[in-house]
């Protein structure tokens, strides 16, 4: 399941986000609650399911 930020950064499982500490294979779900986008630094909460 993929989810997309207000900014238009969609977080993608299968990629997660390695430059902010996230192995690929991590589920949206799974990520901590310290998380942000790595583009504009919006919440998790913001996302919305793609
Ligand atoms: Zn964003």
């Amino acid at each position: 399941m993929k989810y997309e930020c207000p900014c238009g950064y969609v977080y993608d499982p299968a990629q997660g986000d390695p430059d902010n500490g996230v192995a690929p294979g991590t589920a949206f779900e799974d990520l901590p609650d310290s998380w942000e986008c790595p583009v504009c630094g919006a919440d998790k909460s913001v996302f919305e399911k793609v």
